[in-house]
């Protein structure tokens, strides 16, 4: 029997979202489109996974809102994702799993969060420690750490080793 992806028994808020992001590899296409990444091959290279997954997790996320399909070119006809604001509210989400991650199971960080007006790091619950504010996502800038490969294959990670506005869109040439 195939496993479901409800949780039918469960009354609980986190039951419910992970009914919509908790199968594999679904948070990091979110991740990637909050990164910037629009273009399904730019997904395909940076996550190196089956594009029938791929395609698979594209569907759910458009249907419930996440991601939002833009026809960008019509001959031939080539669709970008676009992540909305229904997707962007899982920044935080994805930021609490990045702190625990680096604290939890790393010796070092791979990137860094800071914020784009003042330059300073983000605190682990994505505030501005200067500025005394909550950064909105597009005002975070993604800093690459030490940890990082520095001649890695896929075009968006080598676009990730340099300082990256969030949102802001991904332009490796692929479509
Ligand atoms: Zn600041």
């Amino acid at each position: 029997m195939a496993l479901g992806k409800d949780y039918a028994t469960q009354q609980c808020s986190i039951a419910r979202a992970l009914e919509v992001v908790g199968e594999r590899w679904t948070l990091l296409v979110v991740r990637d489109a909050i990164y910037g990444v629009r273009r399904y091959n730019d997904f395909l290279t940076h996550l190196g996974i089956p594009r029938a997954v791929l395609s698979a997790r594209l569907k759910t996320l458009t249907e419930e809102g996440i991601l939002e399909k833009r026809r960008y070119q019509e001959a031939p006809p080539r669709d970008e994702y676009v992540v909305t604001d229904r997707g962007i509210a899982l920044w935080p989400a994805l930021r609490a799993l990045a702190v625990w991650g680096h604290e939890q199971l790393m010796d070092h960080r791979l990137r860094h969060l800071r914020h784009v007006e003042c330059g300073t790091e983000l605190a682990p619950n994505g505030e501005c420690p200067s500025c005394g504010t909550s950064v909105p996502v597009a005002d975070v800038l993604l800093m690459p750490g030490t940890g990082l490969d520095p001649d890695p294959a896929d075009p968006v990670s080598r676009a990730l080793l340099k300082p990256k506005r969030l949102l802001e869109p991904i332009e490796t040439g692929q479509s």
